[in-house]
């Protein structure tokens, strides 16, 4: 069985643990630098990336996750956890803490305060079957600045879901549905031969 860990300070966590066990992973809640020990894979969820992205750099996850992904670890972050991942944020506290392995900038809340949140059925790259429905929770968009990184999925001509070797962003919130495809994605990611760039 995949072991699949959540970071797990706020946010959809919950959701996240049992989407990934019914997916078929052993999932794990992640809070100290040694819980990453035996992970394939990570997931950090939706929520305030900035209160999120804080509580890793106090609790020492965000260099220890760094390190783990050197070694060849997959991240998989939703809304708020994208933003963690990205390169660049845009709209946010200028140098709030975050991860940084994605080549992207994150536009948050790019949809607009007044959109708010809003579901739309979407195509996904490597997705087969019907279209998935997406939840948008005040949710980021992404610019892609760099070749390596595979577009998944687009609203309005807008990138919401993109993969950069082992690891997935999706600005949407595929733990708030039924449906276990991107999750099973991920895990097949986390578990798979595929180096990360660079
Ligand atoms: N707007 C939030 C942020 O910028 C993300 C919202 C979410 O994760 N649903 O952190």
């Amino acid at each position: 069985k995949a072991r699949i860990g959540v970071v797990a300070y706020q946010g959809a966590v919950s959701e996240h643990l049992r989407a990934l066990e019914r997916a078929g992973a052993e999932a794990l809640p992640v809070k100290w630098p040694r819980d990453l020990e035996g992970l394939q894979g990570v997931v950090i969820p939706g929520g305030e990336s900035t209160v999120i992205g804080d509580a890793m750099q106090t609790w020492g996850l965000l260099d220890a996750l760094r390190e783990w992904v050197r070694d060849g670890g997959a991240v998989f972050g939703t809304c708020a956890g994208a933003i963690l991942m990205a390169t660049e944020i845009k709209n946010g506290k200028p140098d709030q803490p975050r991860l940084g392995i994605m080549p992207l900038t994150a536009n948050r809340n790019g949809f607009g305060r007044q959109v708010d949140s809003f579901e739309a059925d979407i195509c996904v790259r490597g997705i087969e079957g019907s279209a998935f429905r997406a939840v948008f929770i005040r949710a980021p968009y992404f610019e892609v600045t760099d070749p390596e990184v595979e577009v998944l999925a687009a609203v309005d001509h807008k990138v919401v879901a993109a993969r950069y070797g082992r690891h997935l962003a999706t600005a949407f919130h595929p733990e708030l549905t039924d449906d276990l495809r991107i999750h099973r994605l991920f895990i097949e990611m986390a578990t798979g031969g595929q180096k990360n760039p660079g």
